[in-house]
């Protein structure tokens, strides 16, 4: 019997679960370890709330779970609890798929005072992701502004401009909706260090701006080359461009203002002891395409700054990291070890970018290590033993089913679930 431990639930480790189980049949058994005790990673913690239809990804991975061959355990945090030789020890191959949860940092001056928060703990926080349950963002200004043109900073833009109303039927977390529905925001600046052919925003969520309840999305049309430029894009951003072009149109009757400012890059963050204003030097692109300031600066007002310029993995002690991720050649960090997902190619693609990534990992481990042989590793036993003479309780998937229930029996009307935002109420759910 082959033993693999995947680290990471979220969506590349269960792609990579499903492969390695396709590979291996009833000759393996997979375990993803994951530090909570609720599964799913950036499918819980990530994608927005009010976007169920890609969380419902989610229940592909729950037939995973469910197979014979794998199992879920939580409660584990690697390089804490066991280290990664530790568990090459008990296992075959270890893969991790522990995504890119940390905000990369714009390194300007005045990004650490109070009101500048990076997109991964203000998602974090209104995904109830614990470690960010008590982030408070300011929402008593008048002036939010995000920085970066991919889709997270369209993510922080909407949620912070939607009604209570509009929230229906999503998991936004109480405590965040609570708050956002109390805030007096009236205009969010999307800040672009690039100009609008230069976006990293899908057509889906720009499309879905024109359409709030009680925002606008504003557009200069001087930031935009001549409507024949967008003829060679790629078909995906051409429509983009042209969504944002059809901002235009839009009449500005609605109270709150989302304003995309292009061509602007943050240089420093100004405040009395918070946040109070981002200084930006006007751009323009050069040879390469890259920004290049041309030396004119302007305030922008904002008492909220999200930063949304991507992400990078959180290292795990005698791992190879460079980069925001793990050192690896297509997704071989070294002996038996190998990462998947963002850990391995960096916060870029889709979550569906993830199957093909698993399955290429797994196809590796599978030449590398055929099924019918193996070399006597313990897998999870061997882990159990260990992690409980450290006086360490993981969790499995039957625990996650009693704490989703719970979440479910909590949810308020119109919402499919309540998420419990403190480890110790998953544990109380599950009676520890
Ligand atoms: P992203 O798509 O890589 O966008 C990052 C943005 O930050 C870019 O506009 C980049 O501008 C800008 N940026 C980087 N460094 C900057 C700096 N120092 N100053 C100012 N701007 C800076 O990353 P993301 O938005 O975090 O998204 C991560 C991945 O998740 C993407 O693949 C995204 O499509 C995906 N995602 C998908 C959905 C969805 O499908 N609904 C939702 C959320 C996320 P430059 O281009 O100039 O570098």
């Amino acid at each position: 019997m082959r033993h693999f431990a995947i680290v990471g639930s979220g969506p590349a480790g269960f792609y990579t679960a499903e492969a390695l189980e396709k590979a291996y049949g009833d000759q393996a058994r997979v375990d993803i370890l994951d530090r909570f005790p609720v599964p799913y990673g950036l499918i819980r913690f990530g994608v927005a709330p009010d976007h169920q239809s890609l969380k419902a990804v989610s229940k592909r991975y729950d037939k995973v779970a469910e197979s014979a061959g794998v199992d879920f355990i939580g409660n584990v945090s690697i390089g804490r609890d066991v280290s990664v030789a530790e568990l090459l020890d008990f296992y075959d191959a270890v893969i991790l798929a522990t995504g890119a949860p940390h905000d990369r940092k714009l390194g300007i001056p005045g990004e650490d005072l109070p009101g500048v928060v990076g997109s991964a703990e203000f998602v974090g926080w209104y995904n109830g992701h614990p470690d960010f349950a008590d982030l408070n963002p300011p929402l008593g200004g008048t002036h939010a502004a995000v920085i970066g043109n991919g889709n997270v900073a369209l993510d922080c833009a909407r949620i912070l401009s939607k009604t209570r109303h509009e929230f229906e039927g999503s998991d936004i977390v109480g405590h965040a909706l609570d708050a956002l529905d109390g805030s007096a925001l009236k205009t969010v600046t999307i800040l672009g260090r690039r100009g609008p052919h230069q976006i990293a925003m899908t057509p889906k969520e720009l499309g879905e701006l024109g359409h709030l309840e009680a925002a606008v999305p504003i557009i200069q049309t001087a930031d935009f080359p001549p409507v024949e430029a967008d003829e060679p894009l790629e078909p995906g951003l051409r429509k983009s461009v042209t969504l944002l072009r059809g901002f235009s149109d839009l009449p500005a009757d609605k109270p709150k203002r989302m304003v995309f400012d292009f061509f602007a890059k943050p240089v420093r963050i100004e405040g009395d002891g918070r946040a109070e204003r981002i200084i930006v030097e006007r751009t323009e692109l050069d040879e390469k395409g890259a920004a290049r300031g041309t030396g004119e600066t302007y305030e922008v007002p904002a008492s909220l700054i999200i930063t949304a310029i991507g992400y990078s993995t959180s290292p795990i002690p005698d791992v190879p990291f460079d980069g925001g991720k793990f050192v690896n050649e297509a997704g071989r960090i070294g002996d038996r070890l190998y990462a998947v997902g963002w850990a391995r190619r960096g916060p870029s693609g889709t979550i569906g970018t993830n199957r093909p990534d698993g399955y290429e990992v797994a196809d590796q481990i599978a030449a590398a290590r055929p099924a019918g042989s193996d070399e006597g590793r313990g897998g999870a036993e061997g882990l159990k033993a260990l992690l409980g003479s450290r006086g360490i309780m993981p969790t499995d998937y039957d625990d996650w089913r009693k704490i989703e229930e719970t979440e479910n029996a909590n949810a308020r009307p119109g919402s499919p679930r309540e998420k419990f935002v403190r480890p110790d109420h998953w544990l109380q759910a599950i009676g520890r």
